[in-house]
């Protein structure tokens, strides 16, 4: 199996970097989203993403071009995944939006296409049946800052045929990333096995009102040596997936804690546009 053409899906946060960097080690890849105006804005995004290449890189202005040349844009998904030999999906971190998009993508994509999500919570036994080819389908997971932050987790599902788990490890370390194959599903994988409760507990700290924002991330930084604390590392994340993230395991664990974090995330960014970075504003200003 040789991968040529890479199709990623959802140019947020991480669709735009997975693109981007896949492109500037060579591949063509097609940035799906589901309208004209998302992808124009994904160009602001890549030109963005050249900047912070040759700064953080030395990435060469011709080498930017040449990226940007081997990047193209679909709203329409069967001209996205026309080809294609790997599909990345980074679209919103629900679990019916997936499986909508992967029952809409199971009926366009050639049967060679392997499908690798990005989820960074969400298990691949639950959208294997919704694929339509469990085989060929895994999970593949970036880190925000893919260029800087460069670990890609490939997590299979049971029914993961091991050739194309194999595939995967080789086309992640072909696009410069540190492959970490995990030997059997874990939620979270390894990273967000450990991030994930820390940031809960930054924010848990936050709204039960024990400390504020910059004490919490002080606390952290000062005791662990860590560059920067879990309300930095949101910003960094973005509060969108943050906000799923809580939503999802509110409503499993039915916990009032971790609702009033939801209802404080809302109120406070959801509905305000304060989502971090991104938006030039989050818990600091930036
Ligand atoms: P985001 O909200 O920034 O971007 C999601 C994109 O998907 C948007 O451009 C949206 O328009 C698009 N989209 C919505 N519905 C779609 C559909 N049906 N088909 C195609 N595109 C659609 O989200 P994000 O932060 O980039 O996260 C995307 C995925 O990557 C999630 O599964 C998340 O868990 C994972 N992830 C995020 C981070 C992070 O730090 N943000 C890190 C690792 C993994």
């Amino acid at each position: 199996m040789k991968i040529q053409l890479v199709t990623v899906a959802g140019s947020g946060v991480l669709g735009t970097q997975i693109a981007f960097q896949t492109a500037f080690h060579g591949y063509m890849v097609n940035v799906y989203d589901i309208s004209d105006a998302l992808l124009e804005k994904a160009k602001t995004t890549f030109s963005k993403l050249g900047e912070a290449y040759q700064q953080d890189l030395k990435a060469t202005p011709e080498q930017i071009e040449k990226t940007l040349q081997n990047i193209h844009y679909f709203s329409d998904l069967a001209e996205a995944v026309h080809n294609t030999d790997l599909l990345i999906e980074a679209v919103p971190e629900n679990p019916s939006i997936k499986i909508d998009f992967y029952q809409k993508l199971a009926a366009v994509a050639p049967q060679k296409t392997i499908f690798a999500s990005n989820s960074s919570t969400l298990l691949p036994s639950q959208f294997a049946a919704a694929t339509g080819r469990p085989k060929q389908f895994l999970a593949l997971h970036f880190a925000n800052e893919i260029w800087k932050h460069n670990t890609a987790e490939i997590m299979g599902h049971s029914g993961t045929d091991a050739k194309v788990f194999d595939t995967v490890v080789a086309f992640a370390k072909s696009i410069g990333m540190v492959a970490l194959p995990l030997h059997k599903e874990q939620p979270g994988y390894i990273v967000n096995s450990l991030l994930v409760p820390l940031l809960g507990a930054g924010l848990g700290l936050l709204v039960k009102g024990v400390a504020d924002v910059e004490t919490i991330d002080k606390t952290w930084m000062v005791a662990t040596g860590a560059p920067v604390g879990p309300f930095g590392i949101l910003d960094v994340v973005g509060i969108t997936t943050a906000y799923n993230i809580n939503k999802i395991t509110a409503e499993k664990t039915k916990n009032g804690n971790e609702q009033k974090v939801v209802d404080y995330l809302k109120t406070h960014f959801i509905d305000t546009g304060k989502l971090g970075v991104a938006t030039g504003e989050g818990f600091y200003k930036y």
